[in-house]
């Protein structure tokens, strides 16, 4: 990774870059899978990107975390839900905020160890619940995990990297299909479907990819600074996709009911996209 003047910039397209100062370059490591840097920001702390994305910041990382775990949890139709799969999410923070949220039986694979042990070394705050037992470690490609899987989860969570390279398959009809067969009755999936604005195909591949799978399929979006235009999108499936008033979780840094009652509505281009991905 080369810093010109001090700024890590990450390309959005051909005109666009978001370019973040930067204190320091902490680390720089190219693993089997990726190149894998982390960054002492000014305006955002420490960051960590992955092939030159942004995976998450320490200020920001609040809000993609939340997102991706208390609006499934808000959805869930299992009566004593207490099951959960998270498929990439090696930084620890999906995982972590399940551990907040009372989960006590939390499978975590992710595929490149380098991303955890960097993690571990720059972010212990979210990791620490891979070491202290409150969530089990798997090194291994989700999409091998998921089809080899005999157990049952209540709740499955695809906290992956954008559809390329090892994270390509974790966007398709087949791997949505094994999740489906380890899902508990009343269960549900999410999965990041990036950004609607500047990856459109990454929605679409998660929209067409689920709808042959399941019952439901339901898209929202969350505020995240530092992604690629700011609105990013998650999309669920399950046989029945709706907010269980009695299971929302408690309101965190970002989520509250008014978050969930509002990141269902979405805009109308956002609609055609869905629309379109058949
Ligand atoms: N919050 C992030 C975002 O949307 O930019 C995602 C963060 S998390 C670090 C993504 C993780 O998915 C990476 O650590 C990557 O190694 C992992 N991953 C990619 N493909 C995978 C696969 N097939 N199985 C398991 N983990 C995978």
């Amino acid at each position: 990774m080369k810093l010109i003047e001090n700024w890590f910039s990450e390309r959005y397209s051909e005109n666009l870059e978001l370019s973040f100062r930067v204190k320091d370059l902490l680390l720089s490591v190219k693993t089997d899978y990726q190149r894998i840097d982390v960054f002492d920001t000014y305006d955002f702390g420490k960051l960590l990107t992955i092939d030159g994305t942004v995976q998450m910041t320490e200020y920001d990382e609040f809000v993609y975390h939340e997102m991706i775990t208390s609006v499934p949890l808000a959805c869930l139709h299992s009566a004593s839900a207490s099951r959960a799969l998270v498929i990439g999410g090696g930084d620890g923070g999906t995982a972590r905020r399940l551990v907040n949220l009372g989960f006590k039986n939390i499978v975590n694979v992710e595929i490149d160890n380098h991303v955890v042990e960097v993690a571990k070394r720059f972010f212990p705050d979210l990791t620490s619940v891979f070491g202290d037992g409150s969530a089990k470690l798997v090194i291994g490609d989700g999409i091998e995990f998921v089809k080899n899987c005999t157990d049952k989860f209540d709740v499955v969570i695809v906290d992956s990297t954008d559809p390329e390279g090892p994270a390509q398959g974790l966007f398709s009809t087949e791997f949505y299909r094994n999740i489906s067969r380890i899902l508990t009755e009343g269960g549900i999936m999410v999965t990041q479907s990036g950004s609607p604005y500047y990856q459109p195909h990454a929605l679409k591949l998660a929209v067409s990819g689920m709808k042959p799978v399941f019952r439901e399929v339901k898209t929202y979006l969350a505020f995240i600074p530092t992604y690629p235009s700011g609105l990013w999108s998650f999309t669920l499936g399950g046989d029945s996709v709706s907010v269980d008033g009695n299971r929302t979780p408690p309101s965190g840094k970002y989520f509250n009911d008014d978050v969930l009652e509002g990141c269902f509505r979405l805009p109308e281009f956002i609609k055609k996209l869905i629309a379109e991905a058949t």
